[in-house]
């Protein structure tokens, strides 16, 4: 079968990969892809912006299979569009997509089904503003409606300046792009948990759990970013907790959406905060996690394709999915000055040695191929992955492949797994 994979990074890089080990799949293509995709699949130009270039794309190839990556595409209808000319997609509609692309829809949603999450407002207009805070103790959290690549999220001290937030959301002073809902939000304190997993539209299944590393800083310090590390172990949830969330998040907001004839088949991805009063959801992603996927991936025993393709077909009940025991650690290689601006184009040397160390896996972020030369092409460039028996292990060796790796101004952090490993000791 043919595999036609829609996206650039990292994620796309791993799915690649998985998709590669399935006995199923004989040419993989990726739209349009990057410089590592290129050793593994052919890389084919698209503007992931642009549906209609997807489509031609895709109705050239006339693939078997088509996983679309990132939230873009599936926030403009990539699927519907897709499926309008018979073509097979693993990934949710325009309207289930709204999972993602709408907080407002979402914590609404969350309200009438009963899924535990925090306090909230959604306000459409600035005038309401100085009412809905009156609710709230600060920190607020004031968040943008729509996608924001990670931006759209301001931690306020104070009503005043959760007011000023949310007025530069309205205006577009903030985001550049003028937001129609706002949505104020209690701040949540715990551990965050990335809990993935796979929906058919009714059923559900469990992929391993991660935790990433938001912050540009060691120690969870400075600016947000994509995801600057992950890691995935069998003792991130306490025994029982993957049931929990299954039976009061995952399993009643996939119902939800078929109640409400938005029937989600794809990943739901979770993004959990653990607090005091037990798991509530922070948002939710209506696709695979970046950098997350690569550490869960590394994990998964079973043919990926095979459950991707139970999704479509709705019998994601009738397979298994099985996952090593034991970790895989994530450590993202990015360039100087991320998440603010960076230069690109620097020479990477030093991947043949990092890809020989045991268990380890780089996956490409943001990469170019200029000539016979691989030079960055990113803020996030590479994500040096691997697996092994216990979490220090899998760091020890990610770590071990990453002193191999060399571009100019690469940075990353050496902090990855802290938290889990403070408990281990
Ligand atoms: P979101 O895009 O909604 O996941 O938010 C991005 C990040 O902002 C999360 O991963 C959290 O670190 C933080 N965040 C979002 N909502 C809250 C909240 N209600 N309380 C505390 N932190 C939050």
């Amino acid at each position: 079968m043919k595999v036609l994979i829609l996206g650039s990074g990292g994620r796309e890089h791993a799915l690649a990969w998985a998709v590669k080990r399935s006995e199923k799949v004989t040419e993989i293509v990726c739209a349009p892809g990057n410089g590592g995709i290129a050793e593994i699949a052919r890389c084919v130009p698209a503007d992931l912006k642009d549906i209609e270039s997807l489509v031609r794309v895709a109705l050239g190839e006339q693939p078997g299979l088509i996983i679309v990556g990132p939230e873009l595409p599936l926030s403009l209808g990539i699927v519907d569009a897709l499926q309008a000319h018979g073509l097979r997609v693993f990934g949710p509609t325009r309207a289930a997509a709204m999972l993602e692309s709408s907080k407002g829809f979402t914590k609404r949603f969350m309200q009438r089904h009963n899924i535990p999450t925090g306090n909230y407002a959604v306000c459409t207009m600035a005038d309401e503003l100085e009412k809905a805070v009156e609710i709230f103790h600060p920190p607020i959290v004031v968040k943008a409606d729509g996608l924001a690549a990670g931006k759209g999220v301001l931690i306020c001290q104070s009503r005043r300046t959760a007011i000023e937030a949310a007025h530069g959301l309205f205006t577009g002073a903030l985001l550049g792009e003028a937001e129609r809902q706002v949505v104020i939000e209690e701040f949540l304190e715990g551990e965050e948990i990335s809990f993935l997993c796979l929906s058919d539209g009714t059923h559900v299944a469990p992929l391993a759990p991660a935790q990433d590393h938001k912050r540009i800083g060691e120690g969870d310090t400075g600016p947000n970013t994509g995801g600057m590390g992950v890691y995935s172990t069998d003792t991130l949830l306490e025994p029982g907790m993957t049931e929990w969330i299954l039976h009061h998040i995952a399993q009643p907001t996939i119902l939800g959406m078929a109640q409400e004839d938005t029937p989600f088949v794809g990943v739901l991805y979770c993004g959990l905060m653990m607090t005091a009063r037990g798991p509530q959801v922070l948002e939710f992603n209506a696709r695979f996690g970046d950098p997350e996927t690569q550490a869960i991936l590394l994990r998964l025993e079973s043919d990926l394709v095979e459950a991707l393709e139970a999704c479509i077909d709705g019998r994601l009940d009738q397979i298994e999915i099985r996952w090593s025991r034991g970790a895989s650690a994530c450590v993202i290689a990015s360039s100087a000055g991320y998440p603010g601006s960076y230069k690109t184009g620097f020479p990477i040397t030093g991947l043949a040695a990092a890809a020989r160390v045991h268990g380890v896996q780089v996956f490409h972020s943001g990469t170019a191929q200029l000539g016979n030369q691989l030079v960055t092409g990113g803020g996030r460039v590479l994500g040096v992955t691997a697996a092994a028996a216990s979490l220090e292990e899998a760091l020890d060796r990610a770590y071990q492949a990453m002193a191999e790796i060399e571009f100019e101004g690469m940075y990353y952090r050496r902090d990855i797994g802290h938290r889990a490993l403070k408990r281990t000791i």
